[in-house]
């Protein structure tokens, strides 16, 4: 078919086009009249405007049923008449996938339902795009034309502003009638259901808090545009001040770096952006509504743009709509961050330090998006027993500020302002839950002895000294790791000597003789410290962390190490170095040390009865030369979240393409394997202190591999111990080493199989 265009495209409208737009839409619901007449002058102005042969409105109604509400074109009978269901039709198709759909042939396409009774026959051009509101559709806009042609960008652009405005004018009450205002917020604020990941285990109930609120509810059209501009102008006064305020402080409230706020300040400044929000108001919509339009265009127009760097920018200008509307809502720098008594956070993405910022009794559950159970983020809410729940996407958008939320960490089951049913079923399975963990307090003295007669030594991870109570809760032998970076990350500058020392003084005594291996500060990655210039690198996580930082950067750990020699004196200090990459490596670190320890004897000051050193193995090139390795160190623990993320290259902050290798992949295990045969050999004391212990098959094949030294989050101690006293490690060691060589993905079925069959527990 050829492509024609009969008609001049929107664009010809030009920068302009839209706030003529916005006019005629504000004039059009503020007119006289019945409901009806509105959304009839509503679809007329868009018509014409977008110069389309028609233009309609279908609203979803209760049943999933999208009814033609308004339409300019369109046979009038057909209005309340014609009715699709979700999924029917181009309509359907639309509303279904909350995404626009284009064709220029529309009644060829596969999915078109034909409607006599609106007598579209000759119409070949179709631009459907969702009424999106709280992450719900609540209708579809379409725009028709009997000519098959193209819509331009900017045509699509226009059409999803003025779709988005619709979205927000049907929730506000402003255009429908009183009733059917009601049957959108039934919609928009009914009970929800979402499926997620389970990361941390266990049941929280709260009221929602987002990491960056959403815009407060407000009206779309302006009464008094003269008063809207004036506060528009005020909110941007505000708006300036703050942004500079913050630059000026150098400090980090949200952990942004300085090149962040400086973007922000040319973009709360930039000339362009103030005059199309002026614009928007002078056409009649509220400052609020226009900071909304202002970013529907601007991202509408980013999202095509091929450039990264620009389309990075999209997020920034988002950032600062949102602390605008925040501004004109009368909410102050700050206002946003405070917590109900029972607060569920909710993000699409989320740092650990951010959530050591806002951890507090009140902060009982965390709903993040695109993050995997091996992140830090993840690491840290499983510390704080914060359940957690991911892989939401842009559901999360359906909760709004306030709403009741019940998260099961268990299952990954997230429920948005939820029925008494439900919040019944929850109370009891808590109270389940507190029994089990009754039950496993009680065999904390069990000895952790398999079948076949092997001792298993359980550790806890912990990286904050409100861990500690729980090695006593636990009955864990000890902390195989303990992640001091926790420490860096809270404050807005290094820690002192002496604040570090306190903790892990604290942190030995509370231990109560009970060993602790303190892990050097693994800076870098996903873990960066508001206060430290990083500089910018495409792949942190491989990138400069760790023992690498920590060589080239004395300043940052010969404190630490000064630190950990004045806690540790007149006891046994265990010091484990992170990212250890070569054996030489293990030569600079011990060096740093011998330094601090010859100044310690300079100053006559005490120090340790005696200091074991060792290295984490988390990347292959250590994992391959770890006899080498061994022969510079008193112990070596397999950090097993990195050195997945290596092995797999598969970024371990990034559910995406976490959830595509199952660390019981068997090339994964035969790896373990090898090294776990090579410590052996080269008789180096090897543990295993991965998150991937947590899994009760995985634990289960480590233990079959001769792993007997674990460190696992204090949640799993418990389940762990049980397992290991119904395993027999010769027999599900045989069963393993013969299934390696498998050319299959994961174990995970047919291990999962086997440990029923064999009454191993693993739940
Ligand atoms: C690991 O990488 O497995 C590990 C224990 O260290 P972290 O998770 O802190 O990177
Ligand atoms: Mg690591």
């Amino acid at each position: 078919m050829s492509i024609e265009k009969t008609r001049p495209p929107y664009g010809g409208h030009g920068e302009q086009g839209i706030t003529v737009l916005l006019r005629r839409m504000h004039d059009a619901v503020a007119q006289e009249g019945s409901a009806q007449e509105r959304l009839d002058h509503l679809t007329r102005a868009i018509a014409n405007h977008v110069v389309a042969d028609v233009c309609s409105i279908y609203l979803r109604r209760p049943g999933d049923e999208l009814e033609l509400y308004a339409t300019e074109g369109l046979n009038r009978d057909a209005v309340h008449k014609t009715r699709l269901r979700l999924g029917e039709g181009l309509v359907g198709i639309v509303a279904e996938n909350h995404s626009p759909l284009i064709t220029n042939d529309a009644p060829h396409h596969p999915a078109f339902a034909y409607r006599p009774e609106t007598g579209e026959d000759p119409l070949h051009s179709f631009l459907g795009v969702p009424l999106i509101r709280s992450g719900k559709t609540l209708g579809v806009l379409v725009v028709q034309n009997k000519a098959a042609r193209q819509y331009t960008d900017e045509e699509v652009g226009a059409v999803q502003a003025v779709a988005t405005l619709l979205a927000e004018i049907a929730a506000s009450g402003e255009l429908l009638s009183q009733e059917e205002t009601a049957v959108v917020g039934e919609m928009l604020h009914g009970p929800e259901r979402l499926s997620g990941y389970a990361i941390v285990s266990g049941i929280a109930s709260g009221r929602a808090v987002f990491l960056k609120p959403p815009a407060p509810k407000h009206n779309v059209f302006a009464a008094d545009v003269a008063g809207e501009a004036a506060r528009l102008e005020e909110g941007l006064t505000d708006l300036r001040a703050s942004v500079d305020a913050m630059l000026a402080q150098n400090t980090s409230l949200s952990g942004m770096s300085r090149d962040v706020l400086e973007t922000y300040r040319l973009f709360a400044y930039d000339r362009g952006w103030k005059e199309r929000l002026r614009a928007a108001v002078f056409s009649g919509l509220t400052a609020e509504s226009a900071v909304e339009q202002v970013k529907n265009e601007n991202r509408a127009r980013l999202m095509q743009a091929r450039d990264p760097y620009l389309r990075e920018r999209l997020h920034d200008l988002d950032d600062l709509s949102h602390r605008l509307l925040r501004l004109l809502s009368g909410e102050k720098n700050g206002a946003g961050r405070r917590l109900y008594d029972e607060t569920i956070l909710l993000a699409r993405e989320m740092g650990p330090a951010e959530l050591l910022e806002y951890n507090s009794d009140n902060l009982k559950g965390l709903v993040l998006g695109d993050v995997s159970a091996t992140s830090h983020v993840a690491i840290v809410a499983r510390a704080l027993k914060i359940p957690m729940v991911t892989g939401l996407g842009a559901a999360i958008d359906r909760c709004e500020q306030g709403d009741d939320v019940i998260i099961d960490g268990d299952i990954g089951e997230v429920h948005i302002r939820p029925t008494t049913d439900v919040v019944e079923t929850f109370r009891s399975k808590t109270e389940l839950q507190t029994e089990r963990q009754a039950a496993f307090a009680k065999e904390r003295d069990l000895p952790a002895i398999t079948k076949d007669d092997v001792a298993i030594a359980i550790h806890m991870n912990a990286g904050l000294a409100l861990d500690m109570p729980h090695l006593h809760d636990t009955g864990a032998d000890g902390v195989g790791l303990f992640r001091t970076e926790l420490q860096f990350l809270i404050g807005s500058q290094l820690p002192s000597v002496q604040t570090q020392s306190a903790l892990y003084q604290n942190v030995l005594d509370l231990a109560e003789g009970k060993p602790v291996i303190f892990r050097t500060a693994d800076i870098g990655g996903d873990k960066t410290a508001s206060y430290m210039d990083h500089g910018k690198e495409m792949n942190p996580a491989m990138g400069w962390r760790g023992l690498r930082m920590a060589v080239d950067r004395p300043g940052m750990i010969r404190p630490q190490l000064r630190a950990l020699l004045t806690a540790a004196a007149g006891r046994t200090l265990y010091i484990m170095f992170p990212m250890v990459t070569l054996a030489e490596e293990m030569d600079d670190a011990r060096a740093l040390l011998d330094r601090e320890v010859e100044r310690a004897n300079r100053k006559g000051d005490a120090l340790p009865t005696e200091i074991k050193i060792g290295a984490m193995i988390e990347t292959p090139a250590a994992a391959w030369r770890i006899d080498l390795i061994a022969q510079k160190v008193d112990f070596l623990s397999v950090g097993g979240n990195d050195l997945a993320q290596f092995y797999f290259a598969a970024d371990r902050d990034s559910d995406r393409v976490q959830r595509r290798f199952d660390p019981l992949n068997p090339g994964f295990l035969s790896f373990l394997k090898t090294c776990v045969d090579k410590a052996r050999a080269a008789k180096a004391p090897l543990s295993y202190c991965g998150e991937q212990a947590a899994d009760p098959v995985m634990a289960a094949a480590l233990v079959g591999l001769g792993i007997t030294n674990f460190s696992v989050p204090a949640t799993v101690v418990g389940p762990f111990r049980r397992m290991t006293r119904s395993v027999n490690t010769a027999q599900i060691g045989e069963w393993l080493v013969e299934r390696l060589p498998q050319p299959t993905q994961s174990l995970r079925a047919e291990l999962s199989a086997y440990l029923r069959e064999n009454k191993v527990i693993i739940a």
